[in-house]
């Protein structure tokens, strides 16, 4: 393991704040590895918050009455100082902020100067949920750092390289210039880091592949990847299109709602929550843990064999919908909680795709851990399972704008 004293080592925290948590990252990027690592939960609440600090394999439980996002960083600060490692010793080069929404504004990662913090205000009606909570985490963290530089990295920066006619609706004009109507997608720091590592993987260019992503955690998303751009993803105007998700129904029909308010009396906002919340996978079967509905599935449960073959169905369609966007694909990479653990997942996708020229590997697929190939040596379209490492993708990219200065 890199230590603050490697001459090398070059160090980025990564922060990551959301309503009523925060989750943070000190890396050397030189290495890549994670020197600290931690989450506060349950921010506001008054009493009976939890932090937990790990640091060389060690996770340090911190109780905590954080009220507010000023003072969770203070115990961020103070689990530093207590656990180590001491941040002024390993000479911290910046802080990267993950940012949920960049809008069309930001199609890279940005020094956060006022006017990019204004702008990332502004982007709030497309993100409510997310982007006041980052901006609160910038605003803390500048006053906590006031010397270091702080770099926004925008999870839809990946997609600005996604063209018209792949992320235009087809709707009225008023929509998509007055109500900012268009595909965003989401998930692009994944999709750009594991696109890079599997170019790493096959041994060959980046700029040559055609590599199709499936991040498959709680949220999923499918990313088309052309020569190291984005070229296709299966999120939209929000993360709520696109493939089947833990609690997000993913694509339907866009009537739907208007059908739902005349025949079921659902409000405006009963149906936002049950198609972001109460869908997916926990609609089909009562739970959006994709491990006890792969082991109700095996035990022959209907409703559980019904929501894993949904999910491989919608996820196929995509593989052959993105494969006709490039004109062939090269490599399909596996990633994120599901897509990095469910062997029956894979197989489900990709056992019957032999007409692309996917030749599986039943075995690999089985007995792989982490990293590697899940088709055989002379597979025409190889297929990867690919740990996806959002933190270092920011961290690098954070690097890369402290260095252009
Ligand atoms: P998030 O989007 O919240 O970051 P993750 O990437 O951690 O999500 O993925 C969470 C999903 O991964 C859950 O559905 C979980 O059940 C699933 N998962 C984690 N480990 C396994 C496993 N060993 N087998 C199958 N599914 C798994």
């Amino acid at each position: 393991m890199t230590t603050p004293t490697n001459p090398d080592a070059r160090h980025v925290l990564v922060i990551n704040a959301g309503s009523s948590s925060i989750k943070y990252q000190l890396l050397d990027v030189t290495s890549g590895v994670t020197q600290a690592k931690g989450l506060i939960e349950r921010i506001g609440e008054g009493h009976g918050g939890h932090a937990a600090h790990t640091v060389n394999g060690v996770t340090h439980e911190i109780d905590h009455s954080a009220m507010n996002h000023r003072e969770a960083f203070e115990i961020l600060r103070a689990a530093f100082a207590e656990h180590g490692p001491d941040l002024a010793q390993v000479q911290l080069e910046g802080v990267g902020h993950r940012i949920v929404h960049g809008g069309t504004f930001f199609d890279g990662p940005a020094l956060i100067t006022g006017g990019v913090a204004e702008q990332i205000r502004g982007l709030i009606p497309l993100a409510p949920l997310h982007n006041p909570h980052n901006l609160t985490g910038i605003r803390v963290m500048q006053q906590l750092f006031p010397d270091l530089p702080h770099v926004a990295v925008f999870d839809t920066a990946f997609h600005t390289t996604i063209p018209a006619p792949a992320h235009t609706y087809a709707v009225p004009e008023y929509w998509r210039t007055e109500h900012a109507v268009r595909r965003y997608g989401a998930h692009g720091t994944s999709h750009a880091y594991v696109a890079r590592r599997t170019a790493e993987l096959v041994g060959r260019p980046l700029d040559e592949l055609r590599i199709i992503v499936l991040h498959l955690g709680n949220g999923a998303s499918a990313c088309a990847v052309q020569g190291g751009r984005s070229v296709e993803t299966s999120m939209g105007m929000t993360p709520a299109e696109g493939l089947v998700m833990g609690t997000r129904a993913g694509d339907m029909d866009p009537t739907l709602a208007a059908h739902l308010f005349r025949s079921a009396g659902l409000g405006v906002e009963a149906y936002d929550r049950e198609v972001n919340h109460a869908s997916g996978l926990l609609g089909l079967c009562g739970t959006n843990d994709f491990r006890e509905v792969t082991e109700r599935r095996a035990a022959g449960d209907a409703d559980a064999t019904l929501a894993f073959d949904v999910t491989a169905h919608r996820l196929r369609k995509y593989v052959g919908a993105y494969t006709a966007v490039m004109e062939g694909v090269d490599v399909i990479a596996f990633t994120a909680g599901i897509g990095e653990h469910s062997p029956e997942l894979r197989e489900a996708v990709l056992a019957r795709l032999g007409h692309l020229g996917v030749e599986f590997d039943a075995d690999a697929n089985e007995s792989l851990r982490g990293e590697g190939p899940i088709t055989t040596s002379g597979s025409k379209v190889a297929a990867w399972v690919v740990p996806t490492n959002e933190e270092l993708e920011i961290a690098r990219q954070t690097l890369a704008v402290v260095d252009a200065g």
